[in-house]
């Protein structure tokens, strides 16, 4: 049984949550159409939709905001950004934006265009958009290791990097616009990276003349991983490790919503502060985002990201929050639920194929379990299955994905060890029922890109 590593902070600010009966809750995820993004967050008792932007600030961002300077160019609260990135990531130029999506949009076009591919470990979802967005087209190249959620093996967010090579010949080194490596690999899981790998996939941009960009929401929980787990990494810092890690990438861009723990912020970077993609980044701010010593965040949000960024590779801090997942992954191996292990860094990856086998990937069986997790506990948690990977771009035929996952994403600082508990109880309360379930869910309305943020369901059966 793991224990549950104590929070090195303590409460002094608190947010009240109310709970619902079972049959309020059955209506009001019926009323949103079967879409867990469609409910209010005041009918959720435990909200694991996202880690992204709901951590809780400490102290010192809040104080940050009130140190927050609004001019419109070089603000101080700008250079403080520019002074923590450099200091953590040792890139040269480095960039605020709004959030991480819109580092995809800037940085991207500058790469990508039609008849061009980008080639990642994996894609995150709007990563992928923007890739197609562009008319490029967007590549898987995992591990086949991560493929198959019971083997527990480490780094299992690893680019494949045979695959990688063979990709490159066969598509040809000149069609290929980016590589993209991300870290940890959110859609796989959460997995990390291995440093070996990391260096790996730069020898093989390096020999193909390419571009190593990092798309690194979770960078410091990957530097976590590797000091615990990679050989020769056991008595380095983690913001050596970080260092480190970066010094193989050209340009990344971050969600500063996970790891730097804000509300909303971003931030990218190049290595060399000559590089001539930086003036048509700046351009691409200016029209994207906002002049770019604002990068479309206000003074404060600057101020509180700064500071954010450093509490984010704090290492007491690191060993609570992925012990927080231990603990729930120790719960669930008790019960026999299976999800993708070794845990992850931000959340628990249940797989809900191996709950449901009787439930085809077309009918979606980690939405299914999903909306189960709400009707039992209040507990709102995503799919990143089928539903979310949506259709083929050529084809328009729904895309079978490697894995069916109902995503527990733990938000930072936010939940405590009784929260934890009702999790694990919810999800074997369901195992035990789970053959009852016959059949899953259709769509009956979808946007063209990104649908499983509006997309309207209905049962089959019903
Ligand atoms: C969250 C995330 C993004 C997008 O960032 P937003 O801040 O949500 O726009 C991109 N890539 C990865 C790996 C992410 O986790």
């Amino acid at each position: 049984m793991a224990k549950y590593v104590p929070e090195p902070f303590r409460i002094k600010m608190v947010e009240k949550i109310k709970m619902l009966t079972k049959e309020e809750r059955a209506q009001k995820i019926k009323e949103a159409d079967y879409n867990l993004f469609g409910l209010r967050s005041e009918d959720v008792y435990i909200d694991l939709l996202t880690d992204s932007g709901t951590g809780a600030m400490s102290s010192d961002q809040w104080g940050g905001l009130m140190q927050g300077d609004e001019a419109y160019a070089g603000s101080k609260s700008y250079y403080n950004v520019i002074d923590s990135g450099r200091d953590i990531f040792g890139y040269e130029y480095i960039q605020p934006v709004h959030q991480g999506r819109a580092g995809e949009k800037v940085i991207f076009p500058l790469f990508l265009s039609k008849g061009k591919y980008a080639i990642s470990n994996t894609f995150f979802d709007t990563t992928r958009a923007h890739v197609e967005l562009c008319g490029a087209r967007a590549i898987d190249c995992v591990i086949e290791a991560a493929k198959n959620p019971a083997v527990r093996a480490p780094f299992k967010g690893n680019m494949d990097i045979p695959k990688l090579e063979k990709l490159i010949n066969e598509l040809g080194a000149e069609n290929v616009g980016l590589i993209v490596l991300t870290i940890t690999n959110n859609s796989a899981g959460g997995q990390p990276v291995s440093m070996e790998n990391i260096k790996a996939t730069s020898e093989v941009c390096k020999k193909y003349g390419l571009t190593m960009e990092i798309d690194c929401a979770r960078f410091a929980e990957n530097a976590y991983f590797i000091k615990r787990d990679e050989k020769g990494y056991q008595d380095k810092s983690i913001k050596d490790i970080v260092r480190e890690m970066f010094s193989y990438g050209d340009i990344f861009h971050m969600s500063s919503k996970k790891d730097a723990i804000v509300n909303m912020g971003g931030v990218l970077g190049v290595k060399d502060g000559n590089n001539p993609v930086i003036p048509n980044i700046k351009a691409n701010c200016v029209s994207y985002e906002g002049f770019y010593t604002y990068g479309g965040l206000s003074g404060r949000d600057m101020e509180s990201l700064a500071i954010g960024l450093q509490e984010g590779i704090d290492e007491d801090f690191l060993h609570y929050r992925i012990g927080q997942c231990e603990y729930l992954a120790a719960k669930l191996d008790e019960a026999g639920v299976i999800y993708q292990s070794p845990v992850g860094g931000h959340g628990l990856f249940i797989d809900a194929a191996a709950m449901f086998p009787q439930i085809p990937y077309n009918e979606f069986p980690a939405q299914v379990l999903a909306i189960e997790l709400y009707k039992e506990a209040g507990i709102r948690t995503c799919d990143i299955g089928s539903f979310m990977m949506g259709n083929d771009p050529d084809t328009g035929e729904q895309i079978k994905s490697d894995f069916e996952f109902t995503r527990f994403a733990i938000p930072r600082r936010v939940y405590t060890q009784a929260h934890f508990d009702i999790m694990a109880d919810a999800l074997i309360a369901i195992k035990k029922r789970a053959g009852e379930i016959k059949r899953g869910m259709r769509i009956t309305w979808e946007p063209p890109i990104l649908r499983h943020f509006q997309a309207k369901l209905e049962y089959i059966n019903k």
